[in-house]
């Protein structure tokens, strides 16, 4: 058995920050202290860094087929990727297929992650219907750890539901005591602006955001959250980038009902005129809902700090841009996604934390403690506590990092965030008292990381 001592780091939570010291045996932080005067066998210096509950990512898409092709990355690169982040475990998301069992989908996608995760993952299921059968393996899926089901309000004849079907694996979610992931945009209206755009040769990467507004979020969010009131159910909406739908977020909490939302760093600091850029490069910004205008996002920081938005994920989809240029001529062929995975600390703690937008303590909690505490694998993730998986990282505040793909790790030919700079970044990564990333260089073992059987939810 290793043990691990970190000395005189500055220890920030979602609540607490104090100077001392962590003591790990093994894969179990087992003391905290302002100096513990122990041996062992590692010994990091966290002088003048920062010590935080490593990042935890519950919406990214590895090894996904999608949009006639797959995302570039895998387990393998992606968890890599994501460690060197300082992300310590995902949530990605398993896919049902019409016809088949969430079963078979949870083992297709658990044989993607075994021998190549990095960190530790869990899945939430994809379902693209609804019938008694998979009604019957949802409690299975609980049993097995799968304690949130995502369900789809767009992309019609791929993933989108109707409402009784909605309405149906929402209350049996509610039953098995499961939450509900809803990609929230009126899937029809957006398919028939999509044809109407196509007919007027309107095809440049833009006309995605055009033919996506605003108003058709807001619309599927405000529908999500009364079929989940009605169904008896909390609902989380995945990837919220619009101001209207914030505000039927808003007003469902300010009744006290169990709703709850993520926003992702690129619709925090990318917007609508990325799609303006010259010739087919505003393809590398299509994923749905789309980029929006750069005057609404202060809206979004305003959610994040007063907790209307509990969590920033990353919604990780990378497609290179030969994938992109599926879409060339027909904007709607596009794949839809991007990279981020690597990404969401050093952004957030820059363009959030630095700028004063958000506390440290707050960018802690939505990045990790929240994420962990939502989904089922709090207090074993999510904060530094004795009992608590050593999954930590220590963070420089000043460290300087220019984005770039030729520098990051995500397998994807190009970065939405080329040539920017960002200060903060983690110097070392630890997942369950290994280290895995040390200034920069990657020490960890792929297939290292463990399969996270999720609690059904507390509430
Ligand atoms: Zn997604």
């Amino acid at each position: 058995m290793t043990t691990t001592l970190i000395k005189n780091g500055t220890v920030v939570t979602a609540t607490d920050s104090w100077r001392g010291d962590i003591f790990i045996d093994d894969e179990t932080i087992t003391q905290l202290g302002v100096a513990i005067d122990r041996q062992a066998d590692q010994v990091i210096d966290a002088s003048g860094r920062l010590v935080i509950p490593g990042g935890i990512d519950v919406h990214t898409h590895m090894d996904l087929p999608f949009g006639g092709t797959v995302s570039s990355d895998d387990f393998e690169t992606g968890t890599i990727a994501a460690a060197h982040g300082g992300t310590t475990t995902i949530v990605d998301f398993a896919v049902q297929d019409r016809g088949q069992s969430m079963r078979k989908a949870w083992d297709t996608w658990m044989g993607k992650a075994e021998g190549k995760a990095a960190i530790d993952y869990g899945f939430h299921m994809i379902m693209r219907e609804f019938n008694p059968e998979l009604g019957r393996e949802m409690k299975d899926m609980v049993g097995e750890g799968v304690t949130s089901f995502k369900l789809f309000m767009a992309y019609p004849g791929v993933f989108m539901m109707d409402d009784a079907g909605i309405f149906a694996a929402m209350q049996r979610s509610g039953e098995v005591g499961a939450t509900i992931c809803m990609h929230a945009e009126n899937g029809g209206v957006i398919d028939v602006l999509v044809k109407q755009a196509l007919e007027r040769k309107q095809t440049d990467p833009k006309y995605h955001a055009i033919t996506r507004p605003a108003r058709a979020e807001a619309e599927a969010t405000h529908r999500a959250i009364a079929l989940a009131e009605m169904a008896n159910v909390p609902v989380y909406i995945v990837h919220l980038t619009a101001s209207e739908a914030l505000a039927m977020v808003t007003e469902a909490r300010d009744r006290g009902v169990p709703a709850y939302a993520e926003t992702c760093p690129q619709y925090l600091f990318l917007d609508y005129t990325n799609y303006e850029e010259p010739g087919f490069s505003g393809a590398k910004y299509v994923m749905s809902p789309p980029l929006r205008a750069r005057e609404k996002q202060d809206d979004l920081w305003r959610g994040l700090a007063g907790d209307d938005l509990q969590i920033v994920s990353t919604d990780h989809c990378p497609f290179c841009i030969k994938e992109k240029e599926l879409g060339l001529g027909d904007f709607s062929k596009i794949p839809n996604g991007a990279p981020g995975v690597e990404t969401r600390l050093s952004l957030l703690h820059d363009g959030g934390v630095r700028t004063g937008r958000i506390s440290l303590h707050r960018w802690v909690q939505i990045c990790s403690t929240a994420p962990a505490k939502m989904f089922g694998m709090f207090p074993k993730k999510g904060t530094i506590a004795p009992g608590s998986d050593a999954d930590i990282v220590i963070w420089d505040p000043e460290k300087v990092l220019k984005l770039s793909h030729e520098t990051l790790h995500m397998r994807c030919d190009y970065n939405p965030y080329e040539g920017r700079t960002v200060v903060g970044a983690p110097e070392v990564v630890l997942s369950r008292g290994r280290v895995v990333v040390d200034k920069g260089t990657f020490k960890g073992k792929p297939g290292s990381g463990r399969y996270l059987r999720r609690a059904p939810r507390a509430i």
